[in-house]
């Protein structure tokens, strides 16, 4: 493994991973020495409204995947209604590969705090939530103590910091499904239905929790805003690109010498962030990679001086997604990485519509009959056409997502698919139980 160069150490930003190293940063003594509730203090001396314009001019853009400008969605929230307003942190974290937000929660779940209690002032709501995924039963605790230490500071609850705004903040926990987090059918869960996505619009904006005007951000979006308070617009705007500013957590993993997290401007390249991460595994090359965990397209190595920020992606066909960087080789069977991602998607299907329901089964019938050895050339044509009735045609982006793996590795891997179906690689799966006609 050969240490990153001066030039790609300097591309790292530690702003949100910067507390991550120091020993018990997650206590709240611990963090109030390291500046914690700094930007707090100053937020509540500001007009909510002036905090917005701050959000709008920093450009800070939804972390949790689509990108969707903050100071907008924030300024949605009409004002002067006779409603409440309510503040929902999506921890639903379950892209597969993503790995950001829960070690932010662990390493510096005050971070997030704080970052509630100065959206919630902003957009002027009273309760929050924070929708943690069921899994991370150790994050879910970890925030835990951090709220009843901060309600034991007077930074929860009635008269904040003597300021007259009074807040109250839940840690909830869902129950495992990939679907709470979308964030319609988080907030289904959220008021103690099945969660299934909700026809949008209405957007959650105006017709969220409750039916309420709610704000639905994702962890790192949120735990930004302290630091935005701070530092201003035009320092976050130093970071990243124009239309993609600020600092952004990339999490890599697969066939690398050090993955992990690495915090850098938003537009580093995969080549960039290859060296950070020690490079490729020995005896390893790459040959394909997501930029955003599989509801990304695939890219291959064609695409390694792509900036990753959301313009950068589109222009390789992509979305940037959750910045869940995994890293396949020429060992890693693409085909074989396909019919395992399409049986999560199948697994975590909700069930509401038929082209997401009936077409991700299928979809993995015909993925194991290819890698059983008796797939035909048809199957590809019947893959794509599934994914043609999927894609614009599901009621909620799962089922978009689900096309992402398939199409794209039909795309850049052809030739692996014929070599199970010409019989020149040999089967690596028994049959499914159901054979399709
Ligand atoms: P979206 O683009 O439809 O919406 C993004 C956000 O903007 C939402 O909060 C939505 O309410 C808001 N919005 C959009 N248009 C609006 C309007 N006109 N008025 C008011 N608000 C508006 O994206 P989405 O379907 O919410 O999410 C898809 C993304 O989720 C994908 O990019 C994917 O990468 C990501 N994802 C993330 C995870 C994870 O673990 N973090 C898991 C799965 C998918
Ligand atoms: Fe449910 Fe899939 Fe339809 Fe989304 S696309 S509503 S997850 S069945």
């Amino acid at each position: 493994m050969t240490a990153p160069s001066p030039a790609a150490l300097a591309k790292l930003t530690p702003v949100l991973t910067k507390r991550w190293l120091s020993p018990d940063a997650w206590r709240l003594d611990v963090y109030q020495q390291l500046d914690g509730y700094a930007a707090l203090r100053k937020a509540l001396s500001v007009a909510p409204d002036d905090l917005i314009q701050l959000v709008k001019d920093s450009g800070l853009r939804g972390r949790g995947g689509a990108g969707f400008p903050t100071g907008l969605k924030w300024g949605f929230i009409p004002q002067g209604d006779d409603k409440p307003h309510y503040l929902v942190v999506n921890a639903d974290e379950g892209e597969p590969g993503t790995c950001k937000d829960l070690p932010l929660m662990m390493a510096d779940p005050h971070s997030l705090i704080e970052g509630v209690i100065i959206a919630s002032y902003a957009i002027r709501a009273s309760r929050a939530f924070i929708y943690v995924r069921g899994e991370a039963v150790h994050a879910a605790r970890r925030l835990r103590h951090a709220v009843a230490e901060a309600y034991e500071a007077g930074l929860l609850g009635e008269d904040i910091l003597g300021s007259g705004f009074a807040l109250d903040l839940v840690v909830h926990s869902g129950a495992g499904a990939y679907i709470c987090g979308e964030e319609t059918a988080l907030l289904d869960s959220l008021e103690g239905f099945r969660g299934q996505p909700r026809l949008r619009p209405p957007f959650p904006a105006t017709h969220g929790l409750y039916a309420s005007p709610t704000v639905v951000n994702n962890v790192e979006t949120i735990a930004s805003v302290p630091y935005l308070v701070l530092g201003g617009a035009e320092w976050f705007r130093t970071m990243g690109t124009e239309k993609s500013p600020g600092p952004k957590i990339y999490s890599i993993s697969g066939r690398v010498n050090q993955p992990g997290q690495y915090e850098c401007g938003l537009g580093i390249t995969l080549r960039e962030l290859l060296e950070l991460a020690g490079g490729m595994l020995p005896g390893h090359q790459l040959r394909y990679w997501t930029p955003g965990g599989s509801s990304t397209p695939l890219l291959t190595d064609e695409h390694l001086d792509v900036p990753m920020d959301f313009e950068g992606m589109m222009s390789a066909g992509t979305m940037l997604g959750t910045t869940a960087v995994q890293v396949f080789s020429d060992q890693d069977c693409p085909v074989y990485a396909t019919y395992r991602w399409i049986e999560f998607y199948h697994h975590e299907s909700c069930g509401k519509c038929t082209p997401c329901r009936e077409g991700n089964y299928w979809m993995k019938q015909v993925l194991r009959r290819i890698l059983a050895g008796e797939g035909t050339h048809e199957d590809l044509d019947t893959l794509l056409d599934a994914c043609d009735n999927l894609l614009g045609r599901s009621f909620c982006a799962l089922g978009d997502g689900a096309t992402s793996p398939v199409t794209s590795s039909i795309k850049f891997f052809k030739q692996d698919y014929l070599d199970y179906i010409e019989g020149r690689k040999p089967p690596i799966l028994k049959p499914p139980s159901e054979l399709v006609g």
